[in-house]
């Protein structure tokens, strides 16, 4: 099976949190978080369209300056999405900056931030570089419960946790997974292609079984016959990532509901259970937390991070009392 993204950690588990999420086709990436992102490469921070930004304590949120200093000079508008109060904390960053040098013949890079509350967006402003980065309000367009952005090929789902502040848990799930079976092609006798795209986008999209493909070359062929001989349809991948929330009911619910069934889940690990009263303290999660979170949730697999700094040497521990809980 190819994969649509491909997530990775972007620090050790120690540092700040966050998840880079590479696209496989197209030159694409999403964030998940915007603390410390100096180990990703200015190439991949280029390719970013999508920022979901948990909550603003600093380590969620320092690599804002990094990221817009590397994107200014794109054409590629840059989304970014956060909790209530959000818009706000975007404008200021913009406004601690000099813009002199821009004006109506800039290159006109554009900044959205979307507020998520409640059970869904609230509130979108976007800054272009050409009129000085001035914020500009959005109409906003509800989509569905909890769901925050709707594309093709996936869509994003969000959760506003309890961290003595609202911070958000998200979750990406694949569409539909469709693959291509290189025998049936050769059977049909037709040739790998871009036009492969093409009629994977229109499986997604469920169009009929006779609506046409053109393939360069070749006689167009109907999609349903392509479905049944050379593509193979799976359930789309999911993951969520879910940081800094306190252990009470009502978190707990969202994130299970949230992570529902999840290929991976990137959950928090804050602290040991030995030290369970600094985690109702500080409003985070221990590992045996989060681990019986998984379980409930059903996930396949559990991705702990964003450790405490107090357990440096002592990484094996965290992991194993989540993966106990998590195992049952
Ligand atoms: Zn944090």
């Amino acid at each position: 099976m190819t994969w649509l993204v491909q997530p990775r950690l972007i620090n050790d588990p120690y540092s700040d949190p966050g998840l880079f999420v590479d696209f496989r086709f197209g030159r694409r990436a999403l964030l998940f978080d915007l603390g410390d992102i100096t180990p990703l490469s200015s190439r991949e921070l280029l390719r970013v369209s999508h920022v979901f930004v948990s909550h603003t304590h600093l380590d969620h949120f320092a690599g804002f300056d990094r990221l817009l200093r590397v994107c200014l000079h794109r054409t590629l508008p840059l989304y970014l999405f956060g909790p209530q109060g959000f818009a706000d904390r975007v404008q200021h960053k913009l406004q601690a900056f000099t813009w002199n040098l821009l004006d109506e013949n800039s290159l006109d890079f554009i900044l959205t931030a979307t507020e998520i509350a409640g059970d869904g967006i609230t509130l979108a402003c976007e800054f272009r570089a050409r009129e000085a980065f001035r914020r500009r309000e959005l109409s906003v367009s509800y989509v569905n419960p909890g769901r925050v952005l709707d594309e093709e090929a996936f869509w994003i789902d969000a959760a506003v946790l309890d961290h003595g502040t609202p911070c958000i848990a998200f979750a990406f799930q694949e569409k539909l997974r469709v693959n291509v079976w290189k025998e049936g092609l050769d059977s049909l006798g037709l040739p790998v292609g871009r036009w492969l795209d093409d009629a994977k986008q229109a499986v997604r999209r469920g169009e009929p079984d006779d609506r046409l493909i053109a393939i360069p070359g070749v006689q167009p062929v109907a999609l349903g016959v392509l479905k049944q001989r050379a593509l193979r349809l799976a359930p789309g991948y999911k993951f969520a990532y879910v940081v800094d929330a306190a252990f009470h009911n009502s978190n707990v619910e969202k994130i299970i509901r949230l992570a529902q069934g999840a290929d991976q889940l990137f959950i928090e690990t804050a602290f040991l259970d030995e030290d369970a009263a600094l985690a109702v303290e500080r409003r985070h999660l221990t590992a045996a937390q989060a681990g019986a979170i998984a379980r409930k949730a059903g996930v396949a697999r559990i991705v702990p991070l964003h450790f405490s700094a107090r357990y440096v040497g002592r990484e094996a521990e965290l992991r194993e009392e989540a993966e106990a809980a998590w195992r049952g």
